[in-house]
């Protein structure tokens, strides 16, 4: 069988793609609204109900698919396929038995596995880490995701739990992350922390083109607005980039300290950014990394854009079942 189902649980849209997993070409795709304010029975039911319309908007039966992956935000017990923290869906889903529920509403068999790790899984399959044996993903956006490709092999440590990178610490006296720990990655370069400096650069009072493109809305704000005005030669807005980049690159330093690999793929919305982020990483690692040859540790930006997630995590219950 080498057709499956790739799903992306979002905070905002669940996403269902039929992928060939032997081409990693997707040949057809529905999405839906999660509405996860309804809680999770609800969305269980939609998803059941999303997989079938793609099955058959794809002119198949269930018996041509060989089983269902889910890309889930969060916290997970692969073991009992159950998920345990979502930080970003409400009711955070403690305990759900995701996978037994939804092989009871469509007779699919299903796996789970954490958002970033099914993007990194995609990107090591078929987009930027094609045929490299070690490599390390970080995925930038809301927060700081983050995969590894070990031997090759998708790493998992207990539980799936292994490849967290965004909460790698850059500081141990820093400021609190979300995870409820101090100095993570993720409180220095996810999206909104990128906001955040170009916020501060503003109402500093800085000559900058950000404040003219947000038109002094503070809340306008966005990473992709300051790549916009670092595009346009802006000095504040570059070096808030190049900031973004050096803290990427402290943690991607780490990162090959411990594991030696060939190559580090950035992901993640933030991403699109990735000609400002990519030479201030690799600069870092250069100046800060000298126990192994990081002049051979290739830094480039992922390739399969909002597609990975869905390729990788079909892909991945290809390889498990
Ligand atoms: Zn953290």
């Amino acid at each position: 069988m080498k057709i499956y189902i790739g799903c992306d649980l979002g905070g905002t849209n669940l996403r269902a793609a039929i992928v060939d997993v032997e081409t990693g070409v997707v040949l057809e795709q529905a999405k839906l609204p999660t509405l996860a304010h309804e809680g999770h029975d609800a969305v269980m039911r939609r998803m059941a109900d999303l997989f079938l319309r793609v099955i058959h908007a794809a002119g198949m039966s269930p018996a041509d698919i060989g089983g269902v992956g889910i890309g889930v935000p969060g916290v997970l017990d692969l073991e009992k396929g159950e998920t345990l923290f979502l930080p970003n869906l409400p009711g955070t889903w403690p305990h759900v038995p995701l996978r037994d529920t939804i092989f009871q509403l469509t007779g699919l068999p299903t796996w789970l596995l954490n958002d970033v790790r099914s993007i990194t899984n995609g990107e090591w399959r078929f987009g930027a880490g094609r045929g490299v044996d070690t490599l390390a993903v970080f995925a930038i956006g809301t927060g700081i995701g983050g995969g590894l490709i070990i031997n090759n092999q998708l790493h998992l440590g207990i539980g799936g739990t292994g490849g967290e990178l965004g909460h790698t610490m850059i500081d141990f006296n820093g400021p609190r992350c979300g995870c409820g720990n101090y100095g993570c990655l993720e409180a220095y370069a996810s999206g909104p922390a990128i906001a955040a400096m170009g916020i501060k650069a503003v109402t500093q009072g800085l000559t900058t083109r950000i404040s003219d493109l947000c038109e002094h809305d503070l809340n306008r704000i966005t990473p992709e607005l300051i790549a916009t005005a670092a595009r346009q030669g802006d000095e504040i807005a570059t070096e808030v980039y190049a900031l973004a980049g050096y803290y990427i690159g402290i943690a991607a330093a780490n990162v090959c300290a411990s594991l030696g690999p060939r190559r580090i793929i950035i992901a993640g919305g933030v991403a699109q950014a990735s000609d400002l982020l990519l030479e201030p990483i690799r600069r870092t690692l250069l100046q800060r990394v000298h126990i192994m040859p990081v002049e051979t540790v290739e830094v480039v930006a992922a390739e399969l854009g909002d597609a990975a997630g869905v390729i990788g995590v079909a892909c991945w219950a290809a390889s498990a079942t």
